[in-house]
């Protein structure tokens, strides 16, 4: 619904806010849906219109978008203490509590927390302490960071450099030293004839020839997302961590795992790292770390990364880095909360109840002969539009394919996302049956309203 008004919330929204990642196109012919709050998993609009949110805010809403325990976590901990630091050898008692906690809950037998206020910032501090350590250790050249194109790790300069979409080139980003490797993703990368198993070598293959051309001993880590998020729900090709792992440690590069999404249940378990079967060396977590109520995010070290670290900290005596909200107590004691939420109290369970039906569900979409693929892995999941199912060949990019299916959902209360030629579902893991039915009816109706417009 529009409202053309000089003084209309649309009309307010342009005036005075930028749009992050927006289809401006959109916006002029649509205007801008302004919300106020949230009901389970549903958004309501300054107009009282209620939309099924499939995309859990950005990932990251999993409890939905009213859950009285979340909210008491925040309240009790702003009565308690609202906010303190992490500098000069104080921190809060809730911090002390979280730190324990993820070491706790994380694939690791011990490790360390480096708290952010965002993915991004997590990224970046990843990337400091890896060259901080490498230097304290005499190897200052070890630098290069290993990604893949299509991985999404972040906005900032550090990370958007590590992200491997070409929308950063408007940037003059990557900087140099951040190399991007091919996608693992075999439906659409697989050559003419390649068994999914030679792709995977081949994908292995590349990472060895890389790490021969540039030398292992420029190279600071290899991060990769367990199931690429934002480029598009891509999950690995068979065995690729099992194929790439070994050959990081034979020439002792760390692989680190850009849970951000994957973290705290997405995929079914509590990490992507445990639903793919590989041990990193440090884990990046945000997004579902707070189940999206406070802006926080988190770089764990396992234990050889963060001994390192520590010795490398111990030579000057002081680790030169920090965000004035790093292990704010508020974010931390809802953290806990967050944990403590989808780990025992049933949320992790749900998306283990409801991913056949979430499966179910894609697959039978992708039946329609304008999707070319679904994919997914747990409670996120993709459906990739094409022209021709048989060639895979993508829409003309002018059609805006996506953005009208997304549009079009819209139109219908529902919220999912596109992402290049593909739509994107990240339901929140309190979803219902009837609910994953209402969003897969709200979808199936605007895919054959848009595929009869443009196919
Ligand atoms: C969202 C995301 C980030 C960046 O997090 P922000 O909080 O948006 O800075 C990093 N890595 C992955 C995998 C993400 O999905």
């Amino acid at each position: 619904m529009r409202d053309d008004s000089p003084n209309s919330w649309e009309a307010r929204a342009d005036r005075n806010s930028f749009y992050g990642f927006t289809d401006l196109p959109s916006i002029e012919a649509r205007g801008t849906v302004v919300v106020t709050h949230g009901e389970g998993p549903y958004v309501v609009d300054v107009h009282g219109k209620r939309y099924l949110d499939a995309n859990s805010g950005l990932w990251n809403m999993v409890a939905g978008f009213d859950h009285p325990a979340m909210a008491e976590a925040a309240k009790a901990q702003y009565d308690r203490f609202p906010g303190y630091h992490a500098f000069f050898g104080r921190m809060s008692d809730q911090t002390v509590m979280l730190s324990e906690k993820l070491v706790e809950v994380s694939p690791f037998e011990r490790g360390k927390v480096f708290y952010t206020n965002s993915g991004s910032e997590a990224n970046d501090t990843l990337v400091k302490m890896l060259w901080f350590l490498n230097r304290a250790e005499g190897k200052p050249e070890r630098t290069k960071i290993l990604t893949r194109i299509n991985g999404y790790h972040g906005v900032t300069v550090v990370s958007a450099s590590m992200t491997g979409k070409p929308y950063n080139s408007v940037f003059g980003l990557p900087l140099p030293g951040f190399l991007h490797l091919t996608c693992p993703h075999y439906w659409r990368n697989g050559e003419d004839g390649e068994t999914e198993a030679e792709f995977t070598a081949r994908m292995a293959r590349e990472l060895e020839d890389t790490i021969a051309r540039e030398g292992a001993d420029t190279i600071a880590a290899f991060v990769a997302e367990p199931v690429m998020g934002a480029g598009g729900v891509i999950p690995p090709s068979e065995g690729y961590f099992q194929a790439i792992q070994p050959i990081l440690q034979k020439h002792g590069i760390p692989l680190v795992s850009d849970e951000v999404i994957c973290g705290f249940g997405r995929t079914g378990n509590a990490w992507g790292c445990q639903t793919y079967d590989f041990m990193p060396d440090a884990i990046i977590s945000s997004k579902a770390l707070t189940a999206g109520y406070f802006p926080m995010g988190a770089v764990i070290l396992g234990p050889e990364l963060a001994d390192r670290m520590d010795a490398a900290v111990a030579e000057i005596e002081e680790f030169p880095h920090g965000f004035t909200a790093s292990g704010h107590p508020v974010g931390c004691a809802i953290a806990l909360r967050a944990i403590d939420l989808v780990l025992n109290e049933g949320l992790l369970d749900n998306v283990r109840a409801l991913t056949p039906r979430f499966e179910a569900g894609l697959a039978e979409l992708a039946q329609n002969p304008n999707i070319g693929e679904w994919r997914g892995k747990g409670l996120m999941g993709a459906l990739e539009a094409v022209k021709d199912k048989a060639t895979k060949t993508p829409f003309p990019g002018d059609l805006s394919v996506s953005e009208r299916i997304a549009n079009t959902c819209t139109d219908h209360g529902l919220i999912c996302r596109p992402l290049g030629q593909s739509i994107v579902l990240c339901p929140p893991f309190i979803m219902t049956d009837a609910q994953m039915d209402e969003m897969f009816d709200k979808l199936d109706r605007a895919l054959k309203q848009v595929f009869a417009e443009v196919a």
